[in-house]
């Protein structure tokens, strides 16, 4: 069973299975068509960005730029319910929309043994959000889990409750204060205690200082390219780059067909490589907002929102 949840992994699809925090709904970290269609299936209203779960420290640490903090958490927390915040390596494996585009990654590296079998067979690190529709309360045990959730799913494993039931402790560990960015089954005082050091909170932290943490989809203006962007484009201006949506002629194709998975799936590299050519402006041709076209339309909405 567990090895079948892996293979299925590989291939790019959805599967179901248990953390020692809730259930997770995963998805191969490396693949955005596979990233894209864990964000339809939950209805996630916006590219908030996922947690990725790696089967060791050691693959966990090759992905990022290790601090002298995360390694202190690492050793302390992992495997076990906490989450951190550490600067990707550029060429990360790890693709964009599991990382909303930002250039930091949210690892962890699980403890329950089921998960932690499954991340091995997978071969590869999962994204894993709560096996939930958006919004609704997280399941800690199969039987709460939407059953039209589990029918976009290849798998789903069955390993009774969940131990810890929240969701994980998030912790920024860029700098040299813990910055807690989602409070959970890993205190405070359990961090305090380890490290000697106070910990922060996300919100009491001034947006000016140097530890302050990005907090995807709070700001008006976010995942902005340099260029200014005109929404709603039925066609190409002087100047502008214009990116289709199943439309005949454009310079780059969110999609060809329609899908808006597949749209969701290329939008951040589409949009880098619009903004490579340093045009005037870069046009968009319109998204249905529908499915994760909401999605897709709430993350141009704030690419085109006036800047700072
Ligand atoms: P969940 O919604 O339980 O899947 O947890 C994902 C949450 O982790 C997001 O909503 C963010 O708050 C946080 N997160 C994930 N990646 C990052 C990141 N790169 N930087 C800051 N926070 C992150
Ligand atoms: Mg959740």
């Amino acid at each position: 069973m567990i090895e079948r949840a892996g293979h299925a992994i590989r291939q790019g699809e959805l599967v179901i299975f248990p953390t020692e925090t809730v259930y997770g709904i995963g998805a191969a970290a490396h693949n955005p068509s596979a990233v894209a269609k864990l964000y339809a299936a939950k209805n996630r209203p916006q590219f908030n960005p996922l947690i990725v779960h790696c089967a060791s420290e050691d693959a966990a640490f090759s992905l990022v730029k290790i601090t002298k903090l995360a390694q202190q958490l690492a050793d302390a927390f992992w495997p076990g319910p906490m989450s951190i915040v550490l600067t990707s390596i550029k060429n990360s494996p790890i693709c964009s929309l599991a990382r909303a585009g930002l250039d930091s990654v949210a690892l962890r590296v699980p403890a329950n043994p089921v998960c932690q079998e499954l991340l091995l067979c997978a071969g590869t690190p999962v994204v894993a959000p709560s096996a939930n529709p958006s919004g609704r309360l997280s399941p800690t045990d199969v039987a709460h889990i939407d059953i039209e959730l589990i029918a976009k799913c290849a798998e789903i494993i069955d390993a009774g409750k969940c131990k810890a039931g929240i969701e994980s402790t998030i912790i920024d560990a860029r700098n040299k204060i813990p910055v807690i960015l989602r409070p959970g089954p890993i205190t405070n005082s359990q961090i305090e205690d380890h490290l000697g050091t106070k910990c922060v909170y996300a919100s009491s932290v001034p947006t000016h200082t140097s530890i302050a943490p990005i907090a995807p989809g709070q700001l008006a203006s976010h995942y902005a390219p340099i260029a200014p962007l005109r929404m709603n484009a039925s066609r190409k201006q002087d100047g502008e780059i214009f990116i289709g949506f199943n439309t005949p002629y454009a310079d780059f194709h969110l999609t060809k067909t329609g899908n808006l998975e597949e749209a969701a799936a290329h939008l951040f590299d589409v949009l880098h490589l619009a903004d490579k050519q340093n045009p005037l402006a870069i046009a968009v041709a319109p998204i249905p907002n529908i499915g994760v076209g909401e999605a897709i339309n709430e993350r141009l909405k704030r690419a085109a929102a006036p800047r700072n």
